[in-house]
């Protein structure tokens, strides 16, 4: 059978640090579908659209993964779509808390769901979608933070 994963997230925008965790994620799944979500606590700064489209051009060529976007609870999402894995990134002991916290929630509401995580890779441990929002909202340059 193959081994399909869920990578959700807000992806406002899509930086290299979540590029990375993808590639490296294929290594371990035969297939990531990469979901952008509507966050009710978080207002978008990058349309749910234009984020969809940017992702998909970039993976274009990559037929082991898929861009979709959802607005329904995550769990609700894998479980539709039989998805027994999510995705997810760490950077650092803050990122941790809050993931452990969401797995331990989503694991409550789907029992077979399992969260696998990957620390991010040392290079692009200090790049936050947040952060290069504030650049971009400031007229600054983000082409290095985020997929050519
Ligand atoms: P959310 O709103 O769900 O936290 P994000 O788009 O901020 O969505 O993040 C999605 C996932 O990517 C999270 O697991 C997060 O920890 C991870 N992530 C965020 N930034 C990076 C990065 N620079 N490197 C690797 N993973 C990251």
């Amino acid at each position: 059978m193959k081994k399909v994963a869920l990578f959700p997230g807000s992806f406002d925008p899509f930086t290299k640090g979540h590029h990375d965790l993808v590639i490296r994620g294929l290594q371990l799944f035969d297939e990531i579908i990469i979901a952008v979500g509507y966050n009710t606590s978080k207002q978008r700064y990058f349309s749910i659209e234009d984020t969809v489209a940017s992702i998909t051009t970039l993976f274009s060529s990559n037929r082991s993964v898929q861009v979709i976007s959802y607005n329904s609870l995550t769990v609700d999402l894998a479980k539709k779509h039989n998805i027994r894995y999510l995705l997810r990134g760490l950077r650092n002991t803050v990122d941790f808390e809050f993931e452990k916290a969401i797995a331990r929630m989503n694991q409550k509401l789907y029992l077979e769901l399992e969260t696998v995580f990957l620390l991010t890779s040392l290079e692009y441990e200090s790049i936050s979608s947040t952060i290069v929002r504030e650049i971009h909202k400031s007229g600054g340059d983000i082409s290095q933070f985020i997929p050519s």
